[in-house]
């Protein structure tokens, strides 16, 4: 059993704000900001390709209550949905989860990145590649 397996399942204890049949979400514990939490079924899927339909589409729902929740009760004027596929998009728990980030007035921007460049050739090209895979 993956540690968060055994977090979502309550064998280890965490900081839990939600649970229900599917889903704890806990705290992070080392938040990017104040109240950063995690979303975290209860039965394992490595990540999002593996992930159950039903589940996926219950996991959305869960983020809103939480985000909003947030909003609501920590002074956050934003949060932030971040969720890792693979260790090269710097996944380290290989247990689905999505991280809720709440963001306040005058803090950095965490989720960013430098614009790049391409072309409409480049953009047809790409698109009909992922395309075909559908
Ligand atoms: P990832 O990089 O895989 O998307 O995110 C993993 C997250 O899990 C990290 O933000 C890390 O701080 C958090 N984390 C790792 N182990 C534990 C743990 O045992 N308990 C809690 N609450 N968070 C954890
Ligand atoms: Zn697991």
């Amino acid at each position: 059993m993956c540690i968060f397996c055994k977090i979502a399942n309550g064998e280890i204890p965490s900081a839990t704000i939600y649970e229900d049949d599917d889903f704890r979400v806990i705290l992070d514990l080392g938040p990017a900001t104040r109240g950063h939490a995690l979303i975290l079924p209860k039965n394992h899927y490595a990540n999002l390709c593996e992930l159950d339909d039903e589940v996926a589409g219950k996991a959305l729902i869960v983020a809103k209550k939480i985000g909003t929740a947030m909003m609501n009760s920590l002074g956050c004027t934003g949060f932030n949905l971040v969720q890792n596929n693979g260790e090269e998009a710097g996944q380290t728990v290989m247990h689905f989860h999505i991280h809720v980030i709440p963001r306040y007035d005058g803090g950095e921007r965490i989720v960013a990145w430098t614009p790049g460049k391409t072309t409409p050739e480049e953009m047809a090209e790409v698109a009909e590649q992922i395309k075909s895979a559908l």
